[in-house]
């Protein structure tokens, strides 16, 4: 079984004692207790990943609410900083549902 070290998080196999990686002794652990401290981990960064989900929409709901400002104000020019907020609010949901969904998979194979 593939485990995380405890000390620098580097994979490690469960039957080491100590890190290849860092040298750090795997203490006195158990297997059972390793597992539960890398899910720990993972629905830490579950938790995380969701956060900056939920920030990527905010952001292009202000995009939104920006655009929509701007074009309903006839002496307004219309900017591009809309456009690219929305871009950039559309990488970063894109990014963070894909490291989301990665961290999902780990979590079910722990
Ligand atoms: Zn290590």
């Amino acid at each position: 079984m593939i485990i995380n070290c405890p000390s620098c998080r580097k994979p490690m196999s469960s039957k080491a004692t100590v890190c290849p990686n860092c040298g750090a002794e795997r203490g006195e652990l158990t297997d059972e207790q390793l597992s539960e401290l890398s899910r720990r981990r993972l629905r830490d960064r579950i938790y995380r990943l969701k956060m900056a989900s939920y920030a990527a929409i905010s952001v292009l709901l202000a995009a939104a609410g920006w655009y929509f400002y701007e074009a309903s104000d006839l002496d307004l020019t219309p900017s591009t900083g809309p456009l690219l907020l929305v871009a950039i609010g559309s990488v970063a949901y894109v990014v963070v549902r894909a490291f989301l969904f990665s961290a999902k998979r780990a979590l079910k194979t722990h």
